[in-house]
This record gives structure tokens, sequence and C-alpha cells, in this order.
């Protein structure tokens, strides 16, 4: 692709060519300059959306699912035209009609450690807009290895952090974060809620510094970590150093070559591959229904948030939060039948290994948490 601007591109970016940070020689840069986005969730979608929109001439897209309901509270890019489509497929669609003049490459598949090395070969900078661990360090670990920047963004509940990891002028992840969290301490998106215009903030604070990157303009966020805490509307900069011992980006690194990150992290990449509950430990809705109508003792108990029994409720059960559960232990009795649930089943997934562990015997996981008990026992319960 030539990197000389058309008419119509030139009408277009007008707005940029009018100021001297970025100018016809900074549009131009946009256009030659190849980025790959790890995912296309909530961090992706400004970033995506943005990228395009300011003309960056490829854009690779790496996700695997497709678009839900439940995403679009956050994912901005999808709309509700896409449930059902692949979301890579649904992205590059609405960056496409945001403009036409760019290229948009998509890859429908997890970014493993198979693939990574290939997929993210043509780029310059790559993007973790992902949502674990195992993703986080794998985008890192790429980078440094191909002294590319990683242009990072992260979000919990109200809090968000961004940085650009560029092993050759700064720190990396590692330097930061050397080990992951145990896992357990750490609640997928899924599970732990998002607030839905926080990622719009961070993902645009990366857009931002994927854009001066290829100007080459301003401060770009290297050796600093930014956090944000949208409930106080705080900004807070925190300076980070590169560490002489980092086991990937020091002078005599461990690591040389990308390793096995699901089980380095201890957690799959997804939300869909959580460890399944061994089905001998498992009952169906159907099932619970029918023993308490025959009259049998059921200790339900309901491991969600409180502020989750807003929405749906099961007659009878007991709330002990997952977060509680291990200091409560004593509210239960190990004589009488328990069946735990959740929304779906993962945490009380997890919360059923504590039970376990702590030598009960006469307890079940809720298959499909209350959402399945809506489908297969009473619809008046409302799935969310
Ligand atoms: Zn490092």
């Amino acid at each position: 692709m030539s990197n000389e601007l058309s008419q119509a591109e030139i009408l277009r970016y007008s707005r940029h060519l009018m100021i001297p940070e970025v100018g016809l020689e900074g549009q131009r840069k946009l256009k030659a300059a190849a980025v790959l986005v790890v995912g296309t969730g909530g961090l992706g979608s400004p970033v995506l959306l943005y990228l395009a929109a300011a003309g960056v001439g490829r854009i690779g897209v790496v996700d695997f699912d497709v678009v839900e309901d439940s995403n679009l509270q956050r994912q901005v890019i999808h709309g509700s035209g896409s449930i059902g489509q692949l979301k890579v497929e649904s992205a590059r669609q609405r960056m496409l009609d945001i403009n036409p003049f760019i290229q948009v490459d998509i890859y429908n598949e997890v970014f493993t450690s198979e693939n990574a090395m290939a997929l993210s070969g043509p780029y310059d900078i790559l993007v973790d807009a992902s949502d674990n661990f195992p993703t986080r360090y794998l985008v890192n670990d790429v980078a440094v290895l191909t002294g590319k920047p990683d242009v990072y963004g992260s979000i919990f509940r109200f809090e968000g952090q961004a940085s650009v990891f560029y092993a050759k002028r700064g720190p990396c992840y590692r330097c930061l974060f050397p080990e992951p969290p145990p896992p357990g301490m750490t609640p997928s998106c899924a599970e732990a809620g998002v607030f839905g215009v926080l990622p719009g903030t961070i993902g645009t604070l990366q857009a931002t510094e994927v854009i001066k990157l290829i100007l080459g303009a301003g401060e770009v966020m290297t050796g600093k970590l930014l956090l944000y805490d949208a409930l106080d509307s705080t900004f807070q900069i925190v300076n980070l150093r590169k560490n002489p011992h980092c086991k990937i980006c020091s002078p005599q690194p461990e690591i040389t070559r990308l390793i096995d990150y699901e089980n380095f992290c201890g957690v799959p990449a997804n939300d869909h591959a959580e460890k399944p509950v061994p089905t001998e430990w498992e009952i169906s809705p159907g099932e619970v229904a029918q023993k308490l109508r025959s009259g049998a003792q059921i200790e339900l108990v309901d491991v969600r948030e409180p502020v989750e029994q807003q929405v749906s409720q099961l007659p009878g059960a007991r709330l002990i939060p997952y977060g509680e559960l291990a200091s409560r232990l004593d509210e239960l009795d190990r004589q009488e039948d328990i069946v735990l649930f959740c929304r779906t089943g993962v945490r009380s997934g997890r919360a059923l290994q504590t039970l376990l562990a702590a030598g009960f015997r006469k307890v079940k996981n809720l298959r499909g948490g209350i959402n399945a008990w809506s489908d297969e026992v009473d619809p008046t319960v409302m799935k969310y």
C-alpha cells in the first residue's frame, strides 16, 4: 500500500493535518503503521474504533468469541445486530464503516504461545486489550522478545491501569509483576462485573499511546504506570524502573522463548475454559427441584454477592458470598445436604472446592447456576 494520501483521505484527515504534531508527514506515518490488537472486548473496542478513525493503515484483530447480549454494555464496537457473529468479523465491519481506507486483518483464534510469533510478525506495535493473565504475560513476552512496544491496559470494577511496556526504553510488565497472582485471587470479568464505561476510558488512553508511538509525538507512558479510579475521579502516575534481574528483559534473561502461560498462571486464557466441576459433585436444577418437592431437607447456599439477589433469588437460600465462605464454614452443617449455587456455576464450583477441602462430603454444585434454574425449573426467575 502506498503511503501517499488521496484527495479523499486528505479531506478525511484535515483536522489532523492542521496540527503540527501530526501534519501530512504524521498522517503518512499513521497510514504506514501496523498495529496488532489482542482482544475485541471492553478495552479493544475503543482502541480499534480510534485507531481505525485515526487512519492507522493496517490493524490486526485477534479474538475467538462471538458477540453476546451481555457484551454490549461495554464492548461498544459491536451492536445488537451483530449478536451471534464472530467478534473479529463484527469489529472489522464497524472499523471499515468508520474508515474504508484502512486494512483490517482478522484472526479468529485464541492468542497462544504457538501462534503468537506468527500473528504478531507483520505488526510494529502490540496492544494488550485482553482480560486475563495468561494473555497479558504472553503479549508482554512476545513484545520483549521481538523488540516491540506492548501498550497495556487493564481494568477491575472501578479501577484501571495503563502503561507502555517497551523493554528497549524502559521496564516490561514482568519487571513490575514477575509472577501472576495466585489462581482464585482474580475473578474473571464474567464473575466480577465491570463498570461499563471504565474500559472506554482506559482503552482510549491505550489508543492515544499507540498513536503517539507512531507519530513520535509527546511523552509516551514508558516507565510510568497510570492508575485511574473512576469512583474518586483520580489519576495517579507511578514511576516504574527496569528490574535489573527481570526474567525476560534483563541482560541475562531466564526466559528466552515463549512458555506455557496457562500453566504458568494457573488459569485458562478465557472465561469459557474454567476447569469444570467433576460431574459426581454436580446436581441439575431439575433434580434439586424434585427433591425439594418431595420434602427433602436441602440447604441451598447462594455464594453470589448480595447485590445480585436484587436480580434473582431461590426461595429459602442462605446467602454466603464466595469471598466470605472460608471464614463462615461454621454456619454450615456437615451432616446436612448442601447445594451451592451462583450465577452460572463457576464461583460455586470454586466454593465446592473450599467445602471439600474443609471435609464436607454431602455437598453439590448446582449445574449452570441460578440461570439454569430459570431455564429448567422456573422461568419467572430472571437470568442475567
Ligand atoms: Zn522486564
